[in-house]
């Protein structure tokens, strides 16, 4: 079998040594396991459990464990790019190694750049140490549940899900809908309003993220999950009835969500690596195939076509496009970007899920009938594009109205 290259050369992209390790250990993975695993998880809808004892093997469960808790300490751009090799192979598996992985890249390297004061910084660093120690000694597998079907997950109104004080901890009470990995992580990391018998209003200030042990009591998983496409991250909804979790329990320490969201903007790009994959997977199979070199297809030669050329052509401008402006809004990534860095961090965003979708269509519409047969992944790979813009609180939607919004007005300016 023909080793795939890297999605981004090392040379022409100046990677470094440590990206082009973890690229290249999750392409391994990817090509010589995932690959030929998607289907079924796929078909079945079921969770890529093979997958992620290969993701611990290799060690990327702990990938952005900063390196003195044992980790591999990789940095935003660094994860990002890994992600996106793994999405080539499976969108699924990609899209919710990422819930886990932003339990430890908030938790980490993103927190690191939010203000605390030093007392709360020294219990942070204590329990994130706890939820690193799980990860990489007993595999434990974190997700990260935010939606409830309402505003708060597009960041405009408080959470419905409430931690309220209680003396040793929090009693939790609410719901998530498409709760990626329900019925498979161990830890629930879930994003709450913080109550207490003094404050009941709810306030976004007061969000706390904490991490709900799967087993805990009155914690149930809901509902069938059978939609059209990343059917394997069993995005099931979650119900926390009564559930007591203790002080220690934190990812974040109370209002830092609140901090990080405003302050960190670029954690919401984290969805976009596995949709980049998809994209490079969708436009690779078309060369494949056009070329007639794709298994089990026959010796049918396709690419003498003069609008086959030209559709390739398209699909590769988009491609370029997607990946250079991707590329360069994951490098930025920062604690307080400019105006300027995160009107780019939404064009990217919107780009590279909307541009999954328009390529990976494009290749079955050049491709032809065939291509879209069940035993082939391209169909699965249109199918897992079209979630990629419905992803709150940056969908495709929301991103246009904020970059509209932020183009044409400066901070404090109305036209009321
Ligand atoms: C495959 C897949 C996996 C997912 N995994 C997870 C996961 O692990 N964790 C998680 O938390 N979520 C996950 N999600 C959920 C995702 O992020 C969204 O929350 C979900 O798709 C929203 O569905 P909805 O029908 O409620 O959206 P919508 O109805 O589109 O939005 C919900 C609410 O957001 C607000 N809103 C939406 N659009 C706009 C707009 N244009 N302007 C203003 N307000 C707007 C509105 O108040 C609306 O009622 C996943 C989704 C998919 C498809």
């Amino acid at each position: 079998m023909q080793i795939d290259q890297p999605m981004f050369d090392a040379k022409a992209w100046k990677l470094t040594v440590q990206q082009q390790d973890l690229t290249a250990r999750a392409r391994d993975i990817g090509q010589n396991k995932f690959a030929d695993r998607a289907a079924d998880y796929d078909t079945r809808a079921a969770f890529p459990t093979e997958n992620y004892n290969d993701l611990f093997d290799a060690n990327l469960m702990g990938i952005c464990i900063p390196k003195d808790a044992g980790g591999e300490g990789a940095d935003f751009l660094t994860y990002a790019l890994t992600a996106a090799e793994i999405g080539r192979y499976c969108g699924a598996t990609a899209l919710t190694w990422n819930m886990h992985v932003c339990s430890t890249l908030w938790s980490g390297l993103l927190s690191d750049d939010l203000e605390m004061d030093s007392a709360t910084r020294a219990l942070h660093i204590k329990n994130r140490g706890v939820h690193y120690q799980r990860i990489l000694e007993q595999r434990a597998i974190y997700s990260q549940p935010f939606s409830e079907g309402g505003a708060a997950a597009a960041g405009t109104t408080a959470f419905a899900t409430v931690a309220h004080k209680v003396p040793g901890g929090w009693r939790v009470n609410g719901k998530k809908i498409f709760a990626s990995l329900a019925g498979h992580a161990n830890y629930y990391g879930v994003l709450c309003t913080e109550t207490s018998d003094e404050i009941t209003e709810l306030s976004r200030r007061n969000t706390t993220y904490l991490a709900i042990p799967a087993t805990a009591a009155g914690v149930s998983v809901e509902g069938p999950w059978d939609p059209v496409g990343m059917r394997g991250t069993v995005s099931r909804t979650l119900i926390f009835k009564d559930v007591f979790v203790p002080q220690d329990a934190t990812l974040m320490p109370p209002g830092i969500y609140f901090q990080a969201a405003k302050r960190w903007p670029h954690m919401f790009m984290t969805l976009t690596p596995s949709y980049m994959g998809i994209a490079q997977a969708a436009y690779d199979f078309t060369v494949n195939y056009l070329r007639g070199e794709v298994e089990g297809t026959g010796p049918v030669k396709r690419r003498q076509f003069a609008t086959k050329q030209i559709a390739v052509a398209q699909m590769r401008i988009m491609l370029e496009q997607t990946k250079s402006i991707w590329f360069q809004a994951m490098s930025e990534a920062c604690a307080n970007p400019s105006k300027d860095q995160l009107l780019r961090a939404w064009t990217a965003q919107y780009t590279t899920m909307e541009n999954a979708n328009e390529i990976a269509q494009l290749a079955i519409r050049t491709c032809g009938g065939q291509s879209m047969l069940k035993s082939l992944p391209l169909e699965r790979l249109y199918r897992d594009s079209r979630c990629g813009s419905l992803m709150l609180p940056w969908t495709s939607e929301l991103c246009l109205d904020m970059l509209g919004k932020g183009c044409l007005y400066e901070p404090g300016e109305s036209d009321e």
